[in-house]
């Protein structure tokens, strides 16, 4: 059998998937069984934060899983105690931390923390919670209904929890706003529905409002977080302090890992939430290995110079494709080429991986970018030659 027979005959086919059989990564490079490599700029759905078989992490997974890979978390766990503090110091907000397992885990675990602090706060239960149009919270039941587009609410999976409501703007969210409403849950910068980002003056505005509201504002940076955006959180960028923040994709560097931060640290208490897996030794050892590259980097003025030259070459590659592109989307190494049709969008995305790069989907029309905070200007040059070549083919 081939490996796509044995996919497709063992594998349930919920994926519409490619069958380039990758084998090695070096970098923001990958490598198929022939030896053919590609520039990924995709990095995994913006999981590989640091680029592939990046010495450093691989050095502190191989030391962990040497040690212990795992106990239960009845008992204390060095990585994950050094591992929230690192988080907490770096974003800058006196803030806890719970661990999980993934984006939508997060969510889960942040809506729990509003729902109880909406049921022990005040003296009638609040329990709504408001989200956005073309927002994305993730997939299990919960947070698919928290999800903002109305594909995803299929009566195949109903009935869904209630208390979740989607608006189609900033403005709308505070009509929708009543004596029920617990908690505003959105993205910055609203990533699996099109890389589109909200303007910081009215994510200020808002959150001033909820503040004095008593409402609690959660921010979704599954996606947007650990340097995506060119800070450590896009909530720094925007310059709020929110009540609640939940993360996961770049921050284990690829180990899967998900992260409730909070300052309203004495909600949840011995009992309320937990999680198997949540926060073990090798996922919060690759944790801390992914920010103490990433925050040096930073430091190192690296992140604000690789974001620059990415964003100067794509906005290159959208002003000479005028026929392809409406317009060039995003902020820091979270970046989209707006397709002027659905076909523009998968036409690239295919001609690009015939070209050897990687690059993902969003939302309609959106061809999307998310490539490793360590990307390195030789591999964003090559990258950006791959893609104008298929450009120039899709064009053809
Ligand atoms: C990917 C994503 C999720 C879901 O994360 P999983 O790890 O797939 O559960 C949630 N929110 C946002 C903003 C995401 O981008």
């Amino acid at each position: 059998m081939t490996l796509e027979e044995l996919d497709k005959k063992y594998v349930l086919q919920t994926y519409s998937r490619d069958y380039t059989n990758f084998v090695k990564g070096q970098g923001a490079t990958l490598y198929d069984e022939n030896g053919k490599d590609y520039i990924d700029f995709a990095s995994g759905i913006a999981v590989n934060s640091v680029g592939h078989n990046h010495p450093k992490l691989v050095e502190a997974i191989c030391n962990q899983a040497k040690n212990i890979i795992h106990i239960s978390n009845l008992q204390v766990i060095e990585p994950q105690a050094k591992l929230a503090q690192k988080m907490v110091e770096l974003s800058g907000y006196d803030m806890g931390v719970f661990f999980a397992n993934s984006g939508a885990e997060a969510n889960e675990g942040a809506i729990k923390l509003a729902r109880k602090y909406g049921g022990t706060k005040f003296e009638n239960k609040r329990y709504k919670v408001i989200t956005l149009e073309h927002s994305f919270h993730g997939r299990t039941i919960t947070t698919v209904k928290a999800t903002g587009q109305e594909s995803f609410h299929t009566p195949n999976f109903s009935p869904y929890p209630e208390g979740f409501s989607y608006e189609k703007s900033i403005d709308d969210v505070y009509k929708a706003i009543d004596d029920e409403t617990v908690a505003v849950l959105i993205e910055l910068v609203q990533g699996e529905g099109g890389v589109q980002p909200f303007e910081k003056e009215e994510i200020q505005k808002l959150a001033a409002h909820l503040k004095e509201k008593g409402i609690l504002l959660i921010v979704d940076e599954v996606q947007t977080g650990v340097y995506r955006t060119g800070e450590f959180l896009a909530s720094n960028l925007y310059g709020i302090e929110p009540d609640i923040i939940t993360l996961a994709k770049g921050l284990g560097g690829g180990v899967p890992i998900g992260a409730v931060m909070t300052k309203h640290k004495d909600v949840l208490v011995a009992g309320d939430h937990g999680s198997t897996f949540g926060g073990n030794y090798l996922s919060t050892a690759a944790g801390l290995a992914v920010l103490e590259i990433l925050s040096e980097y930073y430091e190192s003025g690296a992140v604000g110079e690789a974001l620059l030259y990415f964003e100067e070459k794509l906005q290159d590659i959208a002003k000479r494709h005028p026929n392809l592109f409406e317009k060039e989307v995003g902020i820091g190494l979270m970046r989209g080429l707006r397709a002027k049709s659905a076909d523009i969008q998968v036409a690239v995305i295919k001609g690009a991986m015939k070209e050897g790069l990687v690059i993902l989907k969003a939302g309609r029309n959106t061809v999307r970018f998310l490539p490793s905070i360590t990307i390195t200007k030789e591999e964003m040059d090559e990258g950006f030659k791959r893609l104008e070549s298929a450009l120039g083919k899709v064009e053809a």
